[in-house]
């Protein structure tokens, strides 16, 4: 039928191994049941003790969300500002909208897997645009802190020099004089983990101090970093996480195809691109650009280096160098078509590409489209189209078969991440230059946390935090990263 360019695999699995809640209104949000229709059969399976812990999770987010009974005695715990410890029915962890979309994607993931391992209901600073965004993911109740959240209007105030801060009172004495073995506790600890964080805040990763932030009720976190691979060494967390991820580079994987599913405008700016412009193709590559540059391009070192790598790495047919050979009309044989999706601040790259395979036909044949659905020039966070382009875009990379992303950038983790896919990371360029060799492979589905402490909580003393388990290592495009493997 004209037009109609979906899918024909309906049995494909709309509930990911039972990882979606099955029976959510399918109006409401299309993107949820509807994802996994064009996306490559899931490689991986979700673990059974993972998908019960989420249905419990549902079920205590139910019991003590936004509203409920439990939630309003217990904000009635930071209006008094003290309580007594064990007296609180219900934890919670509150996740503040901080920094680009990629990040935010990312800690949030972070947040949830930390509010699933200690218990707490998580809930979610809708910030500027995050509800034009994201669907609710739990069933029957919000995720969103209500607007008349006691401290909501400091949000943005946060950070390692408040007095809500855990950094700031570890450093004043405040939790060892006072609390360590008082029985009246603060109702509530910020906790700062963002890339600015100092040696007192990052004590978070402790298990000394994991087990007296467990007596806290309202945990409110501010992070840019995606910290899961740490939370494996936290020892009182390590058992646990090997349960619910037996393969541990599956997590962002699972995490975020659980509760991410864009709102139905996102989903509409998803699906009207793909089937105009990736449907049809017999092959699909993604190409995320980051170029941290104030220089709006085309970069020539940037460009070359992504020619270098998709040429060596065989992601793009090789071209004719010589006069344009004219394709035989009659030849018997149809050619492959591949479509590249390109994404990037800058339009002047995808232009590049697509005049070269305009100007010069390939070797073996191939016919390439080149495709940029956005051209914003720079970021603009505030702006809800803006960010709803751009995870559209991350959505629309996560749907190719094959992805080169650009190093240090949250925006290509989420798409490798969403997609199940090891892409093939551009290296950062240096003093202007193309970096060689141009890329690698990623060796793991998992995002990069680009800030990990340097720390041995026990020896209580500086360490490689890469050589403490086997699969928590440097990440290929952070040296001082850590990633799961
Ligand atoms: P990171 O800075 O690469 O780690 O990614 P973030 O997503 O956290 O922040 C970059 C922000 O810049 C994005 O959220 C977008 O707002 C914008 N941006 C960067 N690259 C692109 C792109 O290719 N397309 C679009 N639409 N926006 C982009």
């Amino acid at each position: 039928q004209y037009g109609n360019h979906r899918p024909v695999t309906v049995q494909k699995d709309k509930l990911l191994g039972g990882l979606l809640p099955a029976g959510i209104d399918e109006k409401s949000c299309l993107s949820r049941y509807e994802s996994a229709l064009y996306y490559k059969e899931l490689r991986h399976k979700p673990s059974s003790y993972l998908i019960s812990r989420i249905r419990n999770y549902e079920a205590l987010h139910k019991q003590c969300g936004p509203h409920t009974e439990l939630y309003n005695k217990s904000v009635e715990l930071i209006k008094s500002g003290q309580y007594i410890s064990g007296s609180a029915d219900c934890n919670y962890l509150v996740w503040i909208s901080y920094s680009g979309l990629g990040n935010r994607i990312l800690t949030l993931a972070s947040a949830f897997l930390y509010a699933l391992l200690t218990n707490r209901v998580l809930l979610v600073d809708p910030g500027v645009n995050m509800p034009g965004l994201f669907c609710e993911p739990f069933p029957e109740i919000s995720w969103f802190l209500p607007p008349d959240f006691p401290i909501i209007n400091q949000f943005n105030s946060l950070d390692q020099k408040s007095p809500h801060s855990y950094g700031y009172m570890v450093k004043n004495d405040i939790i060892i004089g006072n609390y360590s073995t008082a029985s009246i506790l603060p109702p509530l600890i910020y906790l700062h983990l963002a890339h600015d964080y100092d040696d007192q805040d990052k004590l978070f990763f402790c298990d000394q101090d994991q087990s007296f932030l467990r007596k806290i009720p309202w945990l409110v976190m501010k992070s840019d970093e995606y910290f899961v691979p740490f939370l494996f060494l936290i020892p009182s967390f390590e058992q646990e996480l090997s349960n619910l991820f037996p393969e541990k580079e599956t997590i962002f994987h699972f995490l975020g195809r659980y509760l991410l599913h864009p709102t139905n405008s996102v989903w509409g700016l998803v699906m009207r691109y793909y089937q105009a412009y990736l449907a049809q193709a017999d092959e699909k590559l993604g190409i995320q650009i980051r170029v941290l540059e104030s220089d709006v391009g085309p970069l020539k070192y940037v460009l070359d280096q992504i020619l270098d790598c998709t040429m060596k790495e065989n992601l793009l047919p090789q071209m004719n160098q010589e006069e344009p050979i004219v394709l035989n009309p009659t030849g018997n044989k149809q050619k492959k078509n591949i479509a590249v999706l390109m994404t990037s601040l800058s339009p002047g790259y995808a232009e590049e590409f697509r005049n070269m395979y305009w100007e010069h036909s390939t070797v073996t044949g191939e016919i390439v489209g080149v495709y940029q659905p956005s051209q914003e020039i720079y970021q603009q966070s505030e702006n809800l189209m803006h960010e709803r382009k751009a995870l559209a875009e991350m959505y629309l990379l996560s749907l190719t078969d094959k992805l080169v992303t650009s190093a240090r950038s949250t925006f290509g983790y989420v798409a490798q991440g969403l997609g199940g896919m090891k892409p093939w990371i551009l290296y950062k360029p240096e003093n202007r230059t193309a970096h060689n060799p141009p890329c690698v492979r990623a060796a793991s589905l998992e995002p990069c946390f680009h800030a990990p402490p340097n720390y041995d909580c026990k020896k209580k003393t500086g360490t490689d935090t890469s050589k403490i388990v086997p699969h928590v290592r440097h990440c290929e495009d952070v040296g001082w990263g850590l990633k799961l493997f």
